[in-house]
């Protein structure tokens, strides 16, 4: 389809919490990003199952210098405004939506990108049935919660992934066995668990077990809080260290196998809590990956080694073996991506320097190598 001849300073995808923090950001230097979203402000939120929420804390605590660790503003806080501790995805895309509002964020909604190509010195941002939208710069910020892992093993076609899960009630059957403990996977177990169910968890690891400072590598409080509450109901079987082999449909209901011979049976579908695609492998081509499957971003931006003018916001980010995976990580990096998008588009970017003492600006990334976040 042809482009349409508007060349837009910006263009967001993604209107989750990092293209709105990207978004922000840009506003505080007069620009206004054109966003766009395959479904709207916080889609990947109001997806959740209804009882889901976020693990890391809201607090009111900006106006002590701290800023809410699920802020994507400095000066909003979903504690304040939501009056919850630990937000559902329903609450947090309430939150979004008012950020977006407070900001003057325009979303055009219902267009789904399938590439952003390079284009004699601009970019062009394909869309699905639409005219491909011309860019000087463009953010990736479409997130990798949107398109869970299915591929993991023979059968896992069989399975539900737990993020598809609604309502923990209408999960069919009594015992449930769940593939993955970490956040995703211990979340169904224990919600399965407090409606009366059998439910038996398998790991490759022992997520469960393992203690570690970086949030990204162990389980957090809270889910660890709710965990023994449901392990002391005797309803909860822990089994770690056991790779899944297959899942075969076996009437009444369904047979987990592992490598190492042995089976459990569920009566529902089996549970998948192993990750997801990520939205980046669509445009996986526009970026170098290294030997360990990360994508590789310059430091002074975020911007794609391979296709100049491409930044990227969002989980998927790491730097010097850090992972920014949580809200409160890969939003230090909106005022670095912000900034070179102005000084690109020669615009005084001083504004942006009040985003420094809040954290929204980190541009020292020394501190990622001996990172105990
Ligand atoms: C179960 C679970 C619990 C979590 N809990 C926490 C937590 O407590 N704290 C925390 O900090 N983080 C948490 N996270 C991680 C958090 O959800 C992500 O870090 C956050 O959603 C990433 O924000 P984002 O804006 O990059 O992506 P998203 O929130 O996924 O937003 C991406 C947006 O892009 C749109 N989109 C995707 N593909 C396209 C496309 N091709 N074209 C157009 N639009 C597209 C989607 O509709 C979506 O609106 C959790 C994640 C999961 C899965």
């Amino acid at each position: 389809m042809a482009a349409s001849d508007q060349i837009h300073d910006v263009v967001i995808v993604g209107a989750g919490p990092a293209g709105i923090g990207v978004a922000a950001a840009l506003r505080r230097i007069g620009v206004q990003p054109t966003l766009i979203d395959r479904t709207g402000i916080g889609a990947s939120f109001t997806a959740w199952p209804e009882s889901m929420r976020l693990i890391s804390p809201s607090f009111t605590s900006n106006q002590f210098g701290l800023v809410d660790l699920n802020a994507v503003t400095p000066n909003t806080s979903p504690a304040l405004s939501l009056l919850e501790q630990h937000p559902t995805g329903v609450q947090y895309a309430q939150y979004l939506r008012m950020v977006a509002d407070l900001e003057g964020l325009r979303v055009r909604r219902g267009i789904t990108v399938r590439d952003v190509c390079p284009d004699g010195g601009n970019l062009l941002v394909e869309a699905d049935f639409q005219a491909a939208l011309r860019a000087r710069t463009v953010v990736w910020a479409a997130g990798e919660a949107g398109d869970p892992r299915r591929n993991g093993f023979p059968g896992a076609e069989r399975c539900v992934p737990t993020i598809a899960v609604r309502q923990w009630d209408q999960h069919p059957g009594g015992e449930v066995v769940v593939v993955g403990g970490f956040e995703s996977g211990i979340d169904a177990a224990v919600n399965l668990v407090a409606r009366g169910r059998r439910v038996t968890v398998l790991d490759h690891h022992q997520p469960w077990a393992t203690v570690d400072p970086d949030p990204s590598r162990t389980l957090s409080p809270y889910t660890r809080s709710r965990l023994r509450e449901a392990t002391a109901t005797g309803h909860l079987d822990l089994v770690g260290d056991v790779h899944v082999a297959a899942v075969n449909a076996q009437a009444p209901g369904y047979e987990v196998l592992t490598d190492d011979g042995r089976s459990w049976r569920s009566e529902g579908p089996p549970l998948l809590a192993t990750g997801f695609e990520g939205s980046l492998r669509q445009v996986a081509h526009r970026f170098v990956w290294d030997a360990d499957g990360l994508v590789e971003v310059t430091e002074q931006a975020d911007e794609s080694t391979l296709t100049p003018g491409l930044f990227l916001a969002g989980p998927m980010l790491s730097h010097r073996g850090a992972s920014f995976c949580f809200i409160y990580k890969f939003r230090q990096r909106f005022g670095v991506v912000a900034r070179a998008i102005g000084q690109r588009l020669g615009i005084d970017t001083s504004p942006l320097e009040a985003l420094r003492a809040p954290g929204f600006l980190l541009d020292d990334l020394s501190c990622c190598e001996d990172c105990a976040c």
